[in-house]
């Protein structure tokens, strides 16, 4: 049999997790930062070495702001790259380091996504759709979890990257549950104990920001999320949560809403999905988790995401871009129909349907 190879992009070499510690932990070379206009303000109240530089401010990881940070680090040429801000942010800053191939240290100012650990970047286009993904050879070099920079953000990124979090046991369980290789059932297994540790602290964390229980939701929204898909690599794969996030981003009006209340959302779409093809486990979750939501404040509707007036047609459009040939719907284990994705996605917080009309329906 020919000799298999795989290459896993773990994590960050170093991790520093405390309080007011970024100033501490800077490269002290010439380092040139890419920030967004929100973490360039936080930044700047910092003091940072002298060697750092700050580039012009970005708000997301589009073609175009890659092609102006390159121009900057040729401008600059900077030893090191620091990227701060949220999700997006990051992920501009790890594409530049990427093909600028210089080490860069990331620093998340709010916990809304696993973005400031993983090796991979969204790009969007600039409409703010998203257009596609780049899987990275490595992971950020140092990752800086300042949580006195992270509670400045407001509670509403933490609960999104809540629902970013849980998608991980509701997607990694379907794609990769039956594995019987050992890094991908220690993923999945990971993504299993994060969901538990989610349910049980999330709703304390986010009544007392700053507090223990946050201080222990941060670390699983920003480094156990990202130990997941560092550990069971590209076999680790998301699914329907995430294609119908994926397919959100293609309606203007879906921008207001953040990236992991439309994953948020996209859980319980694919719960839907599974329970009306028979599983009763979907089912028993999906009410679990509509109660964890009621709680925190996620989306559990259209509506809720801003997007309670599309007409029908809109809806089915939404719903075909989620069952493209490409998307990552169809790691569900069985096939699903554009028609079929509208309804769930309309039947999100209806009553259980029990097992006897599945199968009078079937
Ligand atoms: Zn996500």
């Amino acid at each position: 049999m020919a000799q298999q190879r795989l290459t896993l992009a773990i994590a960050p070499a170093q991790v520093y997790r405390g309080w007011q510690i970024t100033a501490e932990y800077m490269p002290q070379s010439r380092t040139l930062v890419i920030a967004s206009p929100s973490a360039l303000g936080l930044l700047q109240t910092l003091s940072l070495p002298d060697t750092c530089r700050m580039a012009l401010p970005v708000r997301g990881c589009t073609e175009l702001n890659l092609a102006a940070m390159l121009a900057e680090v040729q401008k600059h040429s900077p030893t090191w790259l620091v990227g701060a801000g949220g999700g997006r942010v990051l992920d501009l800053a790890k594409l530049v380091a990427y093909r600028a191939d210089l080490p860069l240290v990331t620093v998340p100012t709010s916990a809304a996504t696993c973005a400031a650990w993983t090796a991979l970047s969204n790009v969007y286009e600039e409409s703010g759709a998203f257009a596609y993904d780049v899987p990275l050879p490595c992971a950020p070099q140092q990752l800086i979890v300042d949580y006195a920079l992270i509670q400045k953000a407001p509670v509403r990124m933490l609960i999104a990257g809540i629902g970013d979090a849980l998608a991980k046991w509701y997607e990694a369980s379907v794609s990769s549950g039956h594995s019987d290789q050992t890094m991908i059932i220690a993923a999945v297994q990971t993504a299993r104990i994060l969901r538990d540790l989610l349910l049980q602290q999330s709703a304390e964390a986010i009544a007392t920001p700053g507090g223990k229980p946050w201080q222990e939701v941060v670390d699983a929204v920003v480094c156990l999320a990202g130990v997941i898909g560092g550990i069971g690599g590209a076999d680790c794969r998301t699914v329907a949560a995430h294609a119908i996030h994926n397919a959100l981003t293609h309606h203007p009006n879906a921008h207001g809403a953040l990236h992991g209340e439309k994953v948020a959302y996209g859980i319980l779409v694919q719960l839907r999905l599974e329970e009306v093809h028979g599983n009763q486990l979907a089912a028993t979750a999906r009410q679990q988790l509509r109660e964890l939501y009621r709680s925190l404040g996620l989306p559990q509707t259209l509506a809720d995401l801003g997007l309670g007036h599309l007409s029908r047609e809109e809806q089915y459009n939404l719903a075909a871009i989620a069952c493209r040939p490409n998307s990552d719907i169809h790691r569900l284990p069985f096939t699903v129909t554009p028609t079929e994705v509208l309804e769930a996605m309309e039947s999100t917080t209806s009553a259980t349907t029990s097992k006897a009309a599945v199968e009078s329906a079937s």
